[in-house]
C-alpha cells in the first residue's frame, strides 16, 4: 500500500448497519479514504443522503426503478454522480482499476457475485457478508490465492481471531502452533428463555439484541444461534481449520470477541466494546491502526466476564450448522439457503420462531449435498434448498404475533 495515496473504497450495502458504520469510520479519515462507490437495495432516500455527504463517483441500486428515482434526485440537487442498477453493475464497479478496498456488506447470498468479483479482481476485500463465504469458502480462498486479493474478516469474532494470530498470518492458510479457536457468542436475546416459550416469540423480540445493533436477518440468526453456526463454518474457511478445532463459548457481556489457544496453553483474546467500528477500522487500515470512534473499554464498569457452554437442545440451529460444516460439499450452502428462506418467513409472520430450525432440518434431510467443486453446482443446490424450504413451509404454516404481513 502506498501510504501517501488516498485509498478508494467501494461500500456494497452502504445503507445497512455495517455500511453505515463503515462510512462513519471513513468520514473520520478523509486523508486516507475516499468513497468511490455506494450501493443499496431499494433505499433511495438513504442512498441519496449518503451521496450528498460522500460524493462517490458511482451509486448503484438493485433495480432500474430505484436507480431512476435516485438519478432524478441527484440531478435536481446538482450532483454529478453516475447511477446504475443491477448485479452486473455491482460486479463491474468492484473490479474497476480505481477501487482499492471493497467492503462486502450486502446481506445474504445476494452478495455472492459482487464479493467474488472483488476477490477475483485482487482487491482488499473486507468480508462482513458471511453467507457467500459459508456457501463457497473454498472458491473464495482459491480465487484470492490466484488474484492476490487480501481477505480481511469484519465479523467481530473472526476479526478478533485474526488479531490474535501471528502478524504474518494470511486468511486461507492454516496458522502454526494453534490448539483451537474459541468463538464467543453473546447467547442472543433468548439466552435465558425457557424452551417452552420460544415458539411464541415475535420478530421484534428476536431482533432486540442485548449487545449489538444489527440488520434484521442477522439479528434473527443471533437469536436462533444460527449466526454462530454460520460463523463456525466461516472460521473453518478463513483460518484453514476443521469444525472440531472450534469451540463455541457463550459470553453474555460481548467484551471478549474471540480467542486463540496455542499449543503451549497460551490463550490470546481480543477485547473491546461491542461496536463494529473496531473491526471495520482494523481492516480498513490493516496493518496500521486508526481511530474508529469507539469509546475506551471501561473494565471497571464491565466488572465481570462470564462463560457458559452452548445449549444445543434449545438452539438446534447450532447443531444443524455443525453437521453441515462436517459434511462439507454443498451442505453449508443448503443450510444457508434454507435458513435465509425460513428467517424471511419468520420476519413476515408466516412461521414461528421454533419452525426456523424445523424447516432447515427438513431441507437438510431432503436435499442431499453434492461435492462443492464449482459455483454452478453450489448455486443449483442453493436454489433446490429454497424450493424445498418453500414447499415445507406451505405444508405447515404457522402464524406468530407481530410479523410484518
Ligand atoms: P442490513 O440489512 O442492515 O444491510 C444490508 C445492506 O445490503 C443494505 O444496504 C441493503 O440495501 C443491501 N441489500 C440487501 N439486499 C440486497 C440485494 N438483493 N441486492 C443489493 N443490495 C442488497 O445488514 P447488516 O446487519 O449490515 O449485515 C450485512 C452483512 O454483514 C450480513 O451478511 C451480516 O451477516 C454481516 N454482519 C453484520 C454485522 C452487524 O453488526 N450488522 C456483524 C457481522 C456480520
Ligand atoms: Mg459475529
Amino acid at each position: 500500500m502506498n501510504r501517501a495515496s488516498v485509498q478508494k473504497v467501494a461500500v456494497l450495502g452502504s445503507t445497512g448497519s455495517i455500511g453505515v458504520n463503515t462510512l462513519d469510520v471513513i468520514a473520520r479519515h478523509p486523508e486516507r479514504f475516499q468513497v468511490d462507490v455506494l450501493t443499496a437495495n431499494t433505499q433511495v432516500e438513504r442512498l441519496f443522503e449518503q451521496c450528498q455527504q460522500f460524493r462517490p463517483a458511482l451509486a448503484i441500486m438493485a433495480d432500474e426503478r430505484s436507480a431512476a428515482a435516485l438519478r432524478i434526485k441527484l440531478q435536481q440537487s446538482g450532483l454529478d454522480i453516475e447511477v446504475s442498477a443491477g448485479i452486473d453493475a455491482l460486479c463491474q464497479s468492484v473490479s474497476a482499476d480505481g477501487v482499492d478496498i471493497v467492503m462486502a456488506a450486502i446481506v445474504g447470498a445476494a452478495g455472492l457475485q459482487p464479493t467474488l468479483a472483488a476477490v477475483k479482481a485482487g482487491k482488499r476485500v473486507l468480508i462482513a457478508n458471511k453467507e457467500p463465504l459459508v456457501m463457497c469458502g473454498d472458491i473464495f480462498i482459491a480465487e484470492a490465492k490466484r488474484s492476490g486479493a487480501v481477505l480481511l474478516p469484519i465479523d467481530s469474532e473472526h476479526n478478533a481471531v485474526f488479531q490474535c494470530l501471528p502478524s504474518d498470518f494470511r486468511t486461507g492458510s492454516t496458522p502454526a502452533g494453534i490448539r483451537r479457536v474459541l468463538l464467543t457468542c453473546s447467547g442472543g436475546p433468548f439466552r435465558l428463555r425457557p424452551a417452552s416459550e420460544l415458539s411464541e416469540v415475535t420478530p421484534d423480540e428476536a431482533c432486540a439484541h442485548p449487545n449489538w445493533d444489527m440488520g434484521r436477518k442477522i439479528s434473527v440468526d443471533s437469536a436462533t444461534l444460527m449466526n454462530k453456526g454460520l460463523e463456525l463454518i466461516e472460521a473453518c474457511w478463513l483460518f484453514g481449520i476443521a469444525p472440531d478445532d472450534v469451540e463455541i463459548v457463550i459470553h453474555p457481556q460481548s467484551v471478549i470477541h474471540s480467542m486463540v489457544e496455542y499449543l503451549d496453553g497460551s490463550v490470546l483474546a481480543q477485547l473491546g466494546n461491542p461496536d463494529m467500528r473496531t473491526p471495520i477500522a482494523h481492516a480498513l487500515a490493516w496493518p496500521e491502526r486508526i481511530d474508529s470512534g469507539v469509546a475506551t473499554l471501561d473494565l471497571f464498569e464491565v466488572a465481570r466476564l462470564e462463560f457458559e457452554p452452548p445449549d444445543f437442545e434449545r438452539f438446534p440451529c447450532l447443531r444443524l450448522a455443525t453437521e453441515a460444516a462436517t459434511v462439507r460439499g454443498t451442505a453449508p450452502a443448503i443450510l444457508n439457503a434454507a435458513n435465509e428462506e425460513a428467517v424471511q418467513a419468520f420476519l413476515d409472520g408466516q412461521i414461528r420462531f421454533t419452525q426456523i430450525a424445523e424447516v432447515i432440518e427438513g431441507v437438510m434431510v431432503q436435499c442431499i449435498a453434492n461435492d462443492a467443486s464449482d459455483l454452478d453446482t453450489i448455486l443449483a443446490d442453493d436454489l433446490r434448498a429454497r424450493e424445498i424450504a418453500a414447499s415445507i413451509m406451505q405444508q405447515s404454516p404457522g402464524q406468530v404475533r407481530g410479523g410484518q404481513q
